[in-house]
């Protein structure tokens, strides 16, 4: 058997590295488009950014075709996995907070960089909390701060 010439090759379908949040809420990052070696579709790789996936594990692997399906979920029509830009992701929960630091780490390695190094840390989260509803929430304050470090994130990144 002779090995396929690139035009024997069907369309890679190849899926834009970047940020994505699926349909059910996990964000994932996109780190590559790969050619199965048995059906020759592409292959979407990417990392989910929570759990394992922090500490970069969590690797996945799924038909290109597949990852860019528009399709009815949770009883409306949806695509599967929504891009997302990181400089415009609403910061108002842990785990987009934690996607989001993973996420830019990573666009820095791809450049050489080391963010945490680079730049000052990723503001600490609250460990303090009235309990009782108050003026100036430090949850406010931490969002407002981690605005600030995305900012300056994204101009070295
Ligand atoms: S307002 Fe903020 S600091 Fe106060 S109880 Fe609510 S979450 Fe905690």
């Amino acid at each position: 058997m002779t090995a396929p010439t690139d035009q024997d090759l069907p369309p890679l379908n190849a899926t834009p590295p970047g940020l994505y949040r699926h349909h059910k809420g996990g964000w994932y990052e996109v780190i590559e488009t790969v050619r199965c070696s048995e059906t020759l579709q592409g292959m979407t790789v990417y990392r989910a950014l929570y759990g394992q996936g922090l500490a970069h594990g969590g690797l996945w692997v799924r038909r290109s075709a597949m990852f860019h399906e528009t399709a009815r979920f949770d009883g409306r029509e949806q695509p599967r996995f929504a891009r997302h830009d990181p400089a415009n992701v609403r910061l108002a929960d842990l785990p987009t907070v934690h996607a989001l630091i993973a996420h830019l780490r990573q666009l820095a390695r791809l450049r050489g960089l080391d963010l945490d190094t680079s730049l000052r840390p990723p503001p600490p989260e609250p460990t303090t909390c009235c309990g009782r509803g108050c003026n100036g929430c430090v949850w406010d304050g931490f969002y407002e701060a981690l605005h600030r470090w995305r900012t300056d994130a994204l101009a070295l990144v």
